[in-house]
């Protein structure tokens, strides 16, 4: 079949309306239809709240509850808003804090009250594209984090020759026992060798070494090694000076 150009116009109007109207229109309204406000029974995760598209009406899921607190992911300290089981204090899931400046713009006003946040996630008069707050792929990945089987949650002790990599789990206890008194850690391993604890190097009149004196006092022999900022910074600074030490170091340090 030859076309004339007046003829290829016309099909080209048509193939673009039918774009329109079958593709367009249809993505259009999903993207506006009411979402549904009966938390899923089948898949996905309990939804903290139902809110009434219409009316605004908002429910509380009484198994749930809400914190507002901060990603620790990474150094930016995002604002999160973590969902909890409360009967188990299971998190469920992690989420942007629409209160929080690093999670969304606008956010909320820090007097707004709590229940705004629901509507902020919701889509009652399209509250949630005006705050909708979100967390980063890695501030998502901090709920697998938490619950990462191989996260390290008491103290280790070395349980075999250096470098050997084998540990064994210690109390708490056990841990600051040993490194405030010190004493012959390693016995059961063969090592007979004394290591002074934190009690016995808090000596900040005697130089570390004679010849090095730029090195400082013995107290210098405890260092401190911290991350990124976690909120903890502060109080290990805190212990470090009262302590003696110059040996601070954390992210960034130079
Ligand atoms: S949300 Fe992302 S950028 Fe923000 S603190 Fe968490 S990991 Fe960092």
């Amino acid at each position: 079949m030859r076309l004339d150009r007046r003829d290829f116009l016309k099909l080209s109007a048509l193939v673009g309306a039918t774009t329109l109207s079958g593709f367009g229109f249809s993505n259009f309204l999903y993207a506006q239809s009411p979402p549904t406000f009966i938390p899923m029974k089948n898949g996905g995760r309990e939804l903290e709240a139902k809110i009434d598209p219409f009316t605004g009406e908002l429910v509380l899921n009484e198994n749930i509850f809400m914190r507002h607190s901060s990603c620790l992911g990474c150094y930016s300290s995002c604002g999160n808003r973590v969902k909890l089981n409360k009967k188990t204090g299971q998190m469920l899931s992690v989420s942007g804090n629409p209160f929080s400046p690093s999670s969304t713009q606008p956010h909320l006003s820090l007097n707004s009250p709590l229940k705004d946040a629901y509507y902020a996630t919701g889509q009652y008069k399209n509250l949630g594209l005006t705050h909708r707050a979100t967390l980063c792929a890695r501030g998502q990945g901090t709920l697998e984090t938490h619950y990462d089987p191989y996260r390290i949650l008491t103290p280790l002790k070395r349980a075999g020759k250096r470098g050997s990599g084998k540990w064994k789990p210690i109390s708490w206890q056990e841990a600051v026992q040993e490194t405030v008194h010190g004493g012959a850690l390693f016995k059961e391993l063969g090592e007979s060798r004394e290591i002074e604890g934190l009690q016995q190097i808090r000596d900040t009149k005697t130089l570390l070494d004679s010849n090095q004196p730029e090195f400082g006092s013995k107290a210098n022999q405890l260092a401190l090694l911290g991350g990124r900022g976690d909120g903890r910074t502060h109080f290990a600074a805190r212990f470090a000076s009262a302590y003696g030490t110059v040996n601070m170091f954390t992210h960034g340090s130079s």
